[in-house]
């Protein structure tokens, strides 16, 4: 297959400044894009502004004869969003790839979690896809052409101790990535989701002595064919992590239909209610939700099976 490059594409890319995003920027401007590095170089736990991280992978990337600018505005607020997606129009005068990765942790027990550390997670993950989507989204359809990566994690699709702020933001990205695919798809705008997994300073205090490598480069690949134009999917979620790359999906089970229901025959049927066989995956691009409506009803009116 020939090098896929992004020669004249313009990429916006949260929080490059270290672990993955940086790796996202680096492949992406060794492959030809022009990079708007955004990153405000704050604290694992999202305190404090320091240029440095941005520049420096700016520097990096000049360095090895790409082309790149930093923004160290935050993606935490509305106005910090418009800049970022504004800082790519400035410089190069288009926006064609969105890969929102900017992240923070503030880890405590549901029953000790302040209001102030859910919060601000959602702030930086959540809305912060939503602030710069919101600017991004309208010029991608106007131009006719967007490439969206949202980054989601495996505490998003299955949960994790300590981190109920993380964990809600990571599946509401899913949320927002469904919308943005189905509103795009007409436009020639595709989003997807990534959930990776690398050793970076997000590992901070874990023991990975005994992990496989898996370092930030084994899962920028899979998220610059997610930007390239050649990505043929939307709407869907690929899983990255030590080498493995796989797709995640929703699913539910055929289940179980009577025209009426008690409480008792719930738990009576609960083992057949739960049947994995026939799952049914219905992806949001084209028409997962009417798909659903539309079996479930004809589940009502055969008074059973669709299998
Ligand atoms: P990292 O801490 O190395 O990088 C995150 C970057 O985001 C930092 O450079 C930080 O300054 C920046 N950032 C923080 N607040 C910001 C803000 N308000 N605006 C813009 N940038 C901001 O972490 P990482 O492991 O590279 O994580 C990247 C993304 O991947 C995050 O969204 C994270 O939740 C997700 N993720 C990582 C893993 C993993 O195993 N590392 C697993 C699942 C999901």
């Amino acid at each position: 297959m020939a090098e896929l490059r992004f020669d004249e594409r313009v990429a916006v890319i949260t929080g490059a400044g270290r672990g993955l995003g940086r790796a996202y920027a680096l492949l992406l401007a060794a492959r030809g894009a022009k990079v708007v590095v955004n990153d405000p170089g704050a604290s694992l736990k999202g305190d404090g502004v320091d240029s440095g991280p941005a520049q420096e992978v700016v520097r990096e990337i000049a360095s090895a004869g790409g082309r790149a600018v930093a923004s160290t505005a935050s993606v935490a607020t509305p106005e910090g969003g418009k800049a970022i997606i504004q800082s790519a129009l400035d410089h190069y005068g288009r926006l064609d790839i969105l890969i929102h990765n900017a992240g923070i942790v503030r880890r405590a027990p549901l029953k000790q979690m302040s209001y102030e550390d859910f919060e601000t997670v959602l702030d930086v993950h959540l809305r912060g896809a939503f602030h710069v989507l919101r600017p991004a989204f309208p010029v991608m359809c106007e131009a006719g052409y967007g490439r969206i990566v949202l980054t989601s994690s495996v505490s998003g699709l299955y949960g994790n101790h300590n981190v109920a702020n993380y964990a809600v933001a990571k599946t509401g990205m899913i949320g927002l990535c469904n919308v943005a695919a189905l509103e795009g798809a007409a436009e020639g705008v595709k989003c997807n989701i990534i959930a990776p997994g690398a050793v970076t300073r997000m590992a901070e205090g874990l023991d990975t002595s005994a992990y496989p490598p898996m370092g930030p480069e084994l899962v920028a690949p899979v998220v610059g064919w997610l930007a390239h134009e050649s990505c043929s999917i939307t709407g869907e979620m690929l899983v990255s992590m030590a080498g493995r790359v796989a797709k995640a999906y929703v699913a539910e089970t055929p289940g179980l239909y009577r025209p009426s229901w008690t409480i008792e025959q719930v738990a009576e049927h609960i083992q057949a209610i739960g049947d994995i066989e026939g799952a049914w995956a219905l992806p949001a691009v084209p028409s997962g939700q009417a798909d659903h409506i539309r079996r479930s009803f004809e589940m009502a009116r055969r008074g059973g099976s669709t299998r």
